[in-house]
């Protein structure tokens, strides 16, 4: 028997990375997966790599019009909606004097209002069935990094969004939480490498130096938490951000 038999998981930005990983973690504990991504042929390609019943479903988490339709089709096709995980993410990184007004709006256009959009969707079923779950991606940058005043700016505001949700629905049988990883190997962090002028691995083993435990995190890792959250075993924990970076923040 699978922790997620018989829910219903809806990941955005689940066509690759750490959304990918976690829908695999998520497949093979027993849910069905509703990937939702830009690229509805990327999606759908994602989901025929899982290894239970999976949609994939082509969606931009910003624009509130597709974002409904989106629900409509997983309650459709999937038969509900149990647990939503607001991963889908961008950068766009610059110092603050060359940051640009559409690199401001783009990051928190797809953070925050992609969460807000996402999770208004879902609330929806979760209060009436009085059982939701919602894992938010904020990251290790809400602390501040230079170069991601956007970046830090939507991370800590997901932080913030996450306590204030886990007040409002908790009543309703909805727990609300985040985690917040550190350096995660993915095509985002190597997008970071290339615009530094590093390789992937170079720059994977200077972060992997920059903790305790002396690695770069997979989304195996992230995935870990995510379910954690959205189990039945952590029911007690809501409003909670869980740091997932081997240690990296207590010694920068
Ligand atoms: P990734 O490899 O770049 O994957 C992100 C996915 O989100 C891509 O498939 C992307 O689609 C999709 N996406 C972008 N904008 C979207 C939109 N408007 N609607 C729907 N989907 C959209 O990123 P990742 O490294 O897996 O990161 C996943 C999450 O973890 C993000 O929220 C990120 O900020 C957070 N995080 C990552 C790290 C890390 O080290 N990797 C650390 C801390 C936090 P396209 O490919 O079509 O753009």
């Amino acid at each position: 028997m699978g922790r997620f038999d018989g829910r219903v998981v809806v990941i955005t930005g689940a066509a690759r990375g750490i959304g990918f990983g976690t829908a695999q973690r998520f497949s093979a504990e027993g849910a069905k997966v509703a990937i939702i991504d830009l690229d509805e042929a990327a999606a759908a390609e994602a989901a025929d790599r899982l290894e239970g019943e999976a949609v994939g479903i082509g969606c931009d988490v910003s624009d509130a019009a597709a974002v409904e339709r989106a629900f409509e089709r997983v309650v459709a096709e999937l038969g509900g909606v149990h647990v939503l995980v607001n991963n889908a993410g961008i950068t766009r990184d610059n110092l603050l004097f060359k940051m640009t007004e559409t690199d401001w709006d783009l990051v928190m256009n797809v953070h925050l209002k992609g969460a807000f959009l996402m999770t208004k969707a879902a609330q929806k079923h979760f209060v009436e069935q009085k059982y939701g779950k919602v894992v938010n991606l904020s990251s290790v940058s809400a602390w501040g990094n230079r170069g991601q005043a956007n970046y830090s700016a939507a991370k800590m505001g997901i932080q913030g969004f996450t306590r204030t949700l886990a007040i409002e629905l908790g009543p309703f049988g909805v727990n609300v939480n985040a985690v917040a990883p550190g350096f995660i190997a993915t095509e985002m962090t190597d997008a970071t490498a290339a615009r530094l002028g590093l390789g992937v691995e170079e720059f994977r083993e200077l972060n992997a130096q920059n903790n305790p435990v002396r690695r770069v995190g997979f989304p195996e890792d992230i995935a870990a938490a995510v379910t954690f959250l959205a189990s039945d075993e952590a029911s007690y924990v809501t409003g909670q951000t869980l740091t997932v970076d081997g240690g990296a923040k207590l010694v920068s």
